[in-house]
């Protein structure tokens, strides 16, 4: 059993020009299903952060992620205010979330994204007691601002991006057309400067930790 990570993991070092790619607040029934097509049609895998309630009402969404081959993390049930959670409240939510997950795919998740990115001592211990590693990012365009474009989140991740970053994006919530449009034009953009892309787990086995 690998042993878990109680401190959140925001990046790897690596000599690798890898990059991690990650969508939280899924499965979405009309951008999810988008963003796969645009993943597929450039052969990039992704991570996917879902939130177990999404999960429950879109069953399909979540079952195309995981036929297309993308790594499936927890992001909770609800997207809660984690801040407003006792310790046990947010145990529970990981493992409603766990279970729908389960459910749906048969997949036993082992990575946990707290929404918001909350790192409250209740968060660590819920973690903790859960036996997942939290997975951050270092690179967040974003893309979930309404004014933002898509060529201003691009950027934003072009001017940021380096090698084992794990960059956050959102398939659910507000903006994804802009997310969608500057997932095409930075995916092309990284590829012409020699970038992989990999999911979370391969990055995690390509490089030495950052927390
Ligand atoms: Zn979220």
């Amino acid at each position: 059993m690998p042993r878990a990570n109680y401190e959140p993991i925001h990046r790897i070092d690596t000599q690798r020009k890898i990059v991690a790619l990650t969508f939280d607040d899924g499965p979405d029934p009309v951008y999810t299903p988008l963003i796969l097509e645009t993943l597929h049609q450039y052969g990039v895998p992704a991570t996917f952060f879902v939130l177990g309630s999404q999960v429950d009402k879109y069953p399909k969404v979540i079952q195309w992620i995981k036929k297309a081959g993308h790594e499936i993390g927890n992001h909770g049930y609800f997207h809660h205010d984690l801040n407003k959670l006792t310790e046990q409240e947010i145990y529970d939510d990981i493992k409603r979330s766990e279970q729908s997950i389960l459910r749906t795919t048969g997949l036993l998740t082992q990575y946990y994204r707290p929404p918001g990115g909350v790192m409250s001592p209740n968060v660590m211990n819920a973690v903790q007691t859960s036996g997942y590693d939290i997975i951050h990012w270092s690179v967040d365009p974003r893309d979930w601002s309404l004014r933002r474009t898509a060529s201003v989140i691009a950027n934003s991740v072009k001017k940021h991006v380096t090698f084992g970053d794990i960059i956050l994006f959102h398939d659910g919530g507000l903006n994804q057309k802009q997310t969608l449009k500057a997932l095409r034009e930075l995916i092309i953009d990284l590829r012409q400067k020699g970038y992989k892309f990999v999911t979370v787990s391969q990055l995690l086995d390509n490089g030495k930790v950052k927390k």
